[in-house]
Parts: structure tokens; sequence; C-alpha cells
């Protein structure tokens, strides 16, 4: 056997792929993993067969089809009145997740530092190490999991080349707001310091809450690349279809990387997705349907035992366990799939360290059938 040294040494598979795995071998109830048990709507597919049998089938240019680039700057452009250029600011990447790693490599070099906010979507940190970056966390708490945007600025040094943000938040359903942006905007003032904001969500927000992309902000997109998931938008997470949005000096590193990683991504969904987007109904309902969603569960989950924690955006709703075990959200978690047939995500994965709440992640991008069963069994508890 040849030794070889991991470049990731102690990480292993996700906590989505392992609640995922666990749910399947005892047939239980996924809420777990973050993707809908329905399908991506029917006009869409049609298109996408439509474009499949066009025969755009071959390299789409490096950057993504102009077409969509336009789509995206016209969503963008129409929603912030500001003036980003499908030309030079905009990158389809396969997936989120492309567009998050090539973004950190394409910045983060040997010895940088970058804020991480805790609880973290699990790519974040694998990300930095692998670009030889150094992770400096700053913990949210239960239960409003607001920013602390002192805690932050202790955390700034002569290395910081980076913050992490992710609003609408995975795991907790928290979303930043004009207070929040304009903290930010004093803490950075002056600094080179980049925002890459993970806005993957951004269709998800409730209670009449409005998101605001970083990447249109008046004076934080000079420092911001922006990540989008068509995965999330349209119900298709198995597309891994995403975009970034940056400025031009900024995004001509991101696709020095991307060229070199990926070259371009599937061509005929693009086609299909930019003709899609002409119809903003597509995606400005989404928000009125998941808040019927997190509604109808937040309701049938009052009759259990577990207590919920405040939602405001993305398809994941918290609830505390604390009155119902002392197991630790590891071992609850695999108790509730095995006993009581219910997979959740524990918030564990999500923190580097010191951590020890009794919160699970559930999520509610079911229908409603399969809602109204989960809650079923949890109410037995
Ligand atoms: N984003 C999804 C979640 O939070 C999971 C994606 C994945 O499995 N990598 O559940």
């Amino acid at each position: 056997m040849i030794p070889i040294d991991s470049k990731l040494p102690g990480s292993s598979d996700s906590i989505f792929s392992v609640v995922s795995k666990l749910v399947k071998e005892h047939d239980a109830i996924n809420l777990g993993q973050g993707f809908p048990n329905f399908d991506c709507p029917d006009d869409l597919k049609d298109l996408i067969t439509h474009y499949l049998k066009a025969g755009k089938n071959q390299y789409a240019p490096m950057a993504g089809t102009m077409e969509l680039r336009e789509a995206l700057a016209k969503k963008m452009n129409t929603a912030y009145s500001s003036n980003i250029n499908p030309i030079t600011d905009i990158t389809i990447t396969a997936g989120a997740t492309q567009a998050i790693f090539t973004t950190i490599q394409a910045f983060i070099t040997q010895g940088d530092e970058v804020i991480l906010i805790e609880p973290a979507y699990d790519s974040y940190a694998p990300s930095v190490h692998l670009a030889g970056g150094n992770i400096k966390s700053v913990q949210l708490k239960a239960p409003t999991y607001k920013i602390d945007w002192d805690s932050v600025a202790d955390k700034i040094t002569d290395a910081t080349k980076m913050i992490i943000l992710n609003s609408p938040h995975n795991p907790t359903g928290q979303i930043l707001d004009n207070e929040d942006h304009q903290q930010l905007e004093k803490l950075l003032e002056g600094s080179n310091i980049l925002i890459l904001s993970d806005e993957v969500y951004e269709h998800l927000v409730y209670d009449d809450s409005k998101h605001i992309s970083l990447a249109a902000h008046p004076r934080l997109a000079q420092r911001t690349i922006a990540t989008f998931s068509f995965g999330k938008t349209f119900h298709a997470t198995g597309w891994k279809m995403g975009y970034c949005v940056a400025p031009e000096n900024l995004m001509k590193e991101i696709r020095n990387i991307h060229q070199w990683n990926v070259f371009s991504v599937n061509s005929f969904l693009q086609y299909a997705l930019a003709e899609y987007l002409g119809d903003p109904s597509s995606y400005n309902t989404l928000s009125s349907f998941y808040q019927a969603k997190r509604d109808l569960f937040q309701e049938g989950m009052s009759k259990t035992p577990f207590k919920a924690l405040p939602c405001h955006g993305t398809y994941f709703q918290l609830y505390d366990y604390s009155d119902i075990s002392s197991l630790d959200d590891m071992a609850f978690t695999e108790y509730l799939v095995k006993e009581i047939g219910v997979g959740t995500i524990p918030l564990s994965p999500f923190y580097s360290a010191n951590y020890s709440d009794k919160v699970l992640r559930f999520c509610f991008a079911k229908t409603d059938d399969i809602l109204l069963q989960a809650i079923d069994r949890l109410a037995a508890l």
C-alpha cells in the first residue's frame, strides 16, 4: 500500500449522508437531509426536454450561457435596482457548493484567516482548510442565533481575508436584517476583507421579511461574492446547478479557478433555466408555498413535547428536545430514526467545538401527508 498524507485528515461522511443512510436502513421518514420529496415543476421539465432534444448538448461557454446570465442579471437588477453585468459579474457553477469551493480557492492562501459563523454549513471549513486558510469561529446562541458583531470584531486581525455569511441561515432559519448589514459595513470599512455570502435560500423568507442580496448592496457589493442554487429554488437538488455573483475584478479570479476545475456546466439545463426565469412567478411564489408548510409543521408539532425555535427562512425548523431526553443530539437522532421512525439532523456537526445544546433540525420541504405522518410518530414521545 502506498502511504498517503490525507489533505483532510479527520474528515468523514457528512451528517446528511449519515442520516439519509440510517433512514433508509430503518425505513424511516426523512426530515433530515434538506431536499424536497416532491418534484420540480412540469413546465420546467418540458423546457429541459425541449433543449435536450434540440441538441443543446455540447460545451456551454466557460462562465455559462449568455442567455442564463442575462436572465439572472435581469432578475437581480429588477429586485435590487442594481447594476450587475451579465458579461463580467455572473458565473454558472455545478451547484452552490462548487461556487463556494471555487471562491475560497480563488482568494484564500496559506495562513489567511477566515471568519466562520457557527453553526456553519459543512462544506465551508474543509474548503478553507484545503486552501491553507485558518478558521476563526464565532458561535451563535439559541434561541435567537443573532450575530453578535462585537464578537466578530474581536476575531478580526491583520490576517483576516474573508468572512463567510449565510442568510437565510442553514440550520437556524435566521436572516440578516438591515441592522446586521449596517454593522457589517461599519466593521469592514477601510479593510480589504471579502464577504462570501451564501444565499441559496434567498427565496425562502417568511412573515413578509425580504431577502436583500449582499451582491447588490450599495456599499458591500464591492467586497462580496454571493452564491446561489437552482436546486433550492426549483425543487431539484439533484441537478447541482448554481451560480455566483461578484464584481468584475473578483469574478476574474473566480473564473480563473473555475476554468481549470470545471470549465463549464450542463448546457441544456442552462438554456431551459434561462427561459423559465422569464416568468418571475416561478420563484416569487416560493415564500408563500414554504411558509404554509412551516406553519402546518409548527402547528402539528405543537402537540408534541418538542419546543419550536423561531424560523424566519429556509426550509428548516429547529426544535429543542431538552424536555424529552438527556441524550446528546447524535444519540437522540439515532434514537428517533430507529425507535420513532423519523430522521432529523443534529446541530453538533455544524459546530467545531464546545457545543452541547439539545436541538435538532427538521426539514419541512415535504408533502403535507409526510409531515403529518412524521408528526403522528413524534407525538408518541
Ligand atoms: N444542504 C443540504 C442540507 O443542509 C444537504 C446537502 C448535502 O447533503 N450535501 O441538508
